[in-house]
């Protein structure tokens, strides 16, 4: 070891010493090797495995409403769990290296499914630029980079961008939220989207609506591919 490494290991040790890192899901102390969520949480968290089936619970819900090649789900969502509360401060209480780490372990796994193999690039689901400023980010960007860098993956922000506020969808019948969510997505360059494979990423999925909508503009450049990945399914 240099000694410039030992000095920084020695300061590491000694600012842990003072503000130790605490599990964001149980709160009791990380090890020097665990990031964000230590390793007992993990384990617990309700995986779905579902990126080992083709045809599971996820990829069905958007049978006969948009074609998508692979669709994945890391863990399944429900309410008052450990795990909610997790995807709740990274939505609302600015957590961001929750999504990283959740997406990186997500992508450690989708890594060694021969269903995501041939992935170009990955595109998370962007939020409209307004809500985006008020919040200081996008949960599914963290998501996405945590998977790219797992998977060895590119993320592509920016391309896809989202219209308009959806904020008032629970007021609307059925027929107009599904028009409405048809005219939200629009790819600036489909060229650059020709032929390739796209991995859409979000934090949640639920309705599918938001999914089906993004991978419908993505799907108008020619020859182009889309699976999705979200953290959760509820
Ligand atoms: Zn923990």
């Amino acid at each position: 070891m240099s000694i410039k490494h030992s000095i920084s290991a020695w300061f590491n040790a000694f600012v842990n010493l003072f503000y130790p890192q605490l599990c964001e899901s149980c709160s009791n102390y990380l090890f020097k090797n665990e990031v964000c969520i230590c390793t007992r949480c993990l384990f617990h968290l309700p995986k779905t495995d579902f990126h080992l089936e083709k045809n599971n619970p996820v990829s069905i819900l958007f049978w006969g409403r948009v074609k998508i090649n692979y669709a994945a789900s890391y863990y399944t969502f429900s309410k008052g769990s450990q795990f909610q509360t997790l995807i709740h401060k990274l939505k609302y209480h600015n957590k961001q290296e929750i999504g990283i780490a959740l997406g990186r372990h997500f992508g450690e796994s989708l890594k060694n499914s021969n269903f995501f193999k041939d992935i170009d690039f990955i595109i998370p689901v962007p939020l409209h630029p307004k809500k985006e400023k008020i919040r200081g980010y996008n949960q599914a960007n963290l998501v996405a980079i945590g998977l790219g860098n797992s998977m060895q993956k590119p993320v592509e922000t920016g391309n896809l961008v989202r219209l308009v506020h959806t904020d008032s969808q629970t007021k609307k019948n059925k027929l107009e939220r599904w028009q409405n969510v048809d005219s939200i997505f629009q790819v600036i360059d489909p060229i650059s989207l020709q032929g390739k494979h796209i991995l859409l990423v979000d934090d949640v999925v639920t309705t599918g609506a938001t999914l089906e909508s993004c991978a419908h503009a993505i799907l108008k450049a020619e020859g182009a591919q889309v699976s999705i990945a979200t953290l959760a399914y509820a």
